[in-house]
């Protein structure tokens, strides 16, 4: 196995000679902010299954597909904070190390610790349209302060055998429009929905101008995402990778393997950028 201490300095020296550096995120970078995946052990899909993000069963079910999303995925997410990962990456870029991050990611971590030029794949947990009227309305507008609290009191009584409480799931009323009352589709790409084309557009770019991306977090089998750090070694740009497990990327990809969680990971290379 590779030296841990050697692949960091070898990372730092690649990094430091790069003209268009980007990263490249996954659900991964946010586990230490206390955001499960949603595959894998302690999975999100463990108590809801994958069919929240399927396009059919939000139209056939839209009162349980908002329930579940809200108590799962949005309410918990606006309450998530950034951690040393999210941070690191941030300095980067306002050192000029860093010029893009495109995160699979919808929990707006990468902003809230500072990151300015985000492109966000698959959308956002924190913006919602309507389908009828086409107008985008924020958290604050469309999810009241009552409703989160009906909800984080839910998780806190949570019954393992039934993730729908029957009392406030009769009860709930899902979220409407507030100027003509029709349904609202949170803001993230749900199976079946294309990326939207200028994210997409800019991102591809991007990995095509890029000499070296950092791959923090991502199993990287979700398409097209997983696409970005193939189109780099392609253009002939290297490949960092920073994971505790090894991804679909480790073996035929990477050229440098950092097999830590994202914080120590980056925290290591950023004492020998930054110091
Ligand atoms: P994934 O669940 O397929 O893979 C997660 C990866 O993170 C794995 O390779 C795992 O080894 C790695 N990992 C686990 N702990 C880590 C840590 N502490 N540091 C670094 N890496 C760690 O996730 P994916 O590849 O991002 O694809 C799943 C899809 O679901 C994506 O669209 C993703 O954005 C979305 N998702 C988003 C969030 C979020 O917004 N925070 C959370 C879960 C899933």
């Amino acid at each position: 196995m590779p030296n841990i201490i050697e692949e960091v300095e070898k990372a730092t020296q690649i990094i430091k000679k790069s003209k268009h550096l980007i990263a490249f995120t996954g659900a991964g970078i946010s586990v230490e902010s206390g955001i499960p995946t949603f595959r894998g052990k302690g999975g999100l899909y463990e108590k809801v299954s994958s069919k929240v993000f399927d396009l059919d069963f939000f139209y056939t079910n839209t009162k349980e597909c908002w329930y579940l999303l809200l108590k799962y995925i949005l309410i918990p997410l606006q309450k998530a904070k950034p951690n040393k990962a999210h941070q690191v990456l941030a300095k980067f870029e306002e050192k000029g190390y860093i010029k893009a991050i495109i995160t699979q990611n919808i929990d707006l971590l990468h902003e809230k610790a500072g990151s300015k030029k985000v492109y966000k794949f698959h959308g956002t947990s924190d913006l919602f349209k309507c389908r009828n009227c086409n107008k985008v309305f924020n958290f604050e507008k469309v999810i009241s302060d009552e409703l989160i609290q009906i909800f984080q009191d839910d998780i806190l009584s949570e019954n393992p055998d039934n993730f729908i409480n029957q009392n406030i799931f009769k009860n709930f009323k899902v979220p409407t429009c507030p100027i003509c009352d029709n349904i609202l589709k949170p803001e993230i790409v749900f199976f079946k929905e294309s990326i939207p084309e200028d994210v997409l557009n800019l991102s591809f770019y991007n990995a095509q101008i890029s000499d070296c991306v950092i791959i923090i977090g991502t199993s990287g089998v979700v398409y097209p995402a997983a696409l970005i750090p193939q189109i780099v070694k392609k253009s002939g740009g290297k490949i960092i990778e920073i994971n505790p497990e090894p991804s679909e990327y480790t073996n035929y990809l990477s050229d440098i393997f950092i097999q830590q969680e994202a914080s120590k990971g980056l925290e290591e290379i950023g004492k020998l950028i930054l110091d």
